[in-house]
């Protein structure tokens, strides 16, 4: 063996992300599985009520999924064939692909370099008479310019729907996420902040969107006698007036996702404590950016990504990667910018379309971070990247 003083390598792989379960969840899901409705049962709309009540909106809409939930907002946003909407690159490919489910037509705007979330300066270069919504991501956790985002969105009279999937309780502006945007989803996957196995949430205030987002979810089937097009010849009636799908969250679902908002709080702090002990420990790395957390924000710390600065290493991104995973450190990459996929690049999306954001993917790592951490996993992070970024520094670069 071969082993450098203080070299001890973890003996597990650590995730970048999990999910934290415990028995009061379990109860929740075997007390659905016992009673009479699997799904389309009472959790949903009391999950939906919770979740509006715990972000301060008026309405909520759970689905299946997230993706489902932002094509429902596309849909509710009246996103149609050629209409354009603007997004950010540094994101999951759901955030574009939702526009192109409705006929609409994606625009890539580039980062801010020192967030990574949108800039609002490139939105408004990118509006055009064809614009009809702005979907801005808060990126890892971190709000995103969203006054600036509205102001704009009031100026040209277009639709805002926030990718908040990494920002459940985070706040902007002293405000919660979930109460700001025209309507805001929330992703309910492991790794995100409470999960439903599955799920997504929209929130929002307005009536007529909260209207069209339930037809959507359930086929475009109406029932309600009063919104029907023609005098009802039964009780047994109801009607399609939309074209909708089976987007609905099971009963079994929500049961879980009712159980996790209970922990929300816990989960936040307990990433916001991960993330300063980060904070602290990378301060003094040269070659390391640690994230840059505007004034107006507080975030939920879903990510944790650090920025390589490669004038000051002698090797990429992807020697670190590697290096990092043979510690068993599950280091992992948010995002390939979106339009770099083989399938946007066959739509014909240019590389080069935003150097930001392109830029950043060459530099970018996300360290784990999920409230099961305990602190001695947090601690063999940290050291693995102190030595490996310590055995890749340039030799007239350390210090
Ligand atoms: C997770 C995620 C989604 C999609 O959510 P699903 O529930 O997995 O469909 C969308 N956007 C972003 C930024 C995400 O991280």
């Amino acid at each position: 063996m071969n082993v450098q003083a203080g070299n001890k390598k973890r003996s597990t792989f650590l995730p970048y992300g999990r999910q934290w379960i415990d028995e009061k969840d379990i109860e929740a899901v075997t007390s659905v599985l016992r009673g009479d409705y699997l799904t389309t049962g009472p959790y949903v709309p009391e999950f939906e009520s919770k979740i509006a009540e715990k972000v301060g909106a008026r309405y909520a809409v759970a689905f299946a999924n997230g993706t489902a939930a932002l094509h429902a907002a596309c849909y509710a946003a009246g996103i149609g064939e050629g209409d354009e909407v603007i997004t950010t690159p540094i994101t999951f490919a759901a955030s574009a692909n939702c526009v192109l489910y409705q006929g609409g037509k994606p625009v890539f705007a580039d980062i801010d370099e020192r967030t990574y979330n949108i800039d609002p300066q490139s939105i408004e270069r990118l509006i055009t008479k064809r614009t009809k919504a702005i979907i801005p991501v808060d990126f890892t956790g971190q709000p995103a310019n969203l006054d600036t985002i509205l102001d704009l969105a009031a100026k040209y009279g277009l639709v805002v729907i926030e990718d908040a999937a990494h920002a459940l309780g985070a706040t902007y502006r002293s405000r919660q996420i979930g109460s700001i945007s025209h309507m805001t989803m929330f992703s309910l996957h492991p790794v995100k902040h409470i999960t439903a196995g599955e799920g997504g949430v929209i929130t929002t205030d307005n009536e007529l969107y909260y209207g069209r987002l339930l037809d959507f979810r359930n086929h475009g089937i109406v029932r309600e006698p009063s919104r029907l097009g023609r005098p009802s010849p039964g009780k047994w009636y109801y009607e399609m007036q939309s074209l909708g799908y089976n987007y609905r969250l099971t009963d079994i679902s929500a049961a879980l996702a009712m159980s996790q908002l209970d922990k929300l709080d816990a989960f936040v702090s307990r990433r916001r404590r991960i993330a300063e002990t980060y904070n602290h420990a990378f301060r003094e790395l040269s070659a390391i950016r640690i994230p840059y957390q505007a004034d107006d924000g507080n975030s939920s710390w879903h990510l944790y990504a650090i920025r390589l600065d490669l004038d000051k290493l002698n090797t990429g991104r992807d020697e670190i990667f590697s290096r990092l995973h043979d510690e068993n450190i599950g280091v992992n990459l948010h995002y390939i910018p979106v339009y770099l996929h083989p399938y946007y690049e066959d739509l014909g999306y240019p590389q080069g379309l935003c150097k930001k954001a392109e830029s950043l993917y060459e530099s970018i790592l996300t360290l784990p971070l999920y409230p099961g951490m305990t602190d001695q996993d947090v601690e063999d992070v940290i050291h693995a990247v102190r030595q490996v970024i310590g055995e890749c520094m340039e030799v007239n670069a350390v210090g």
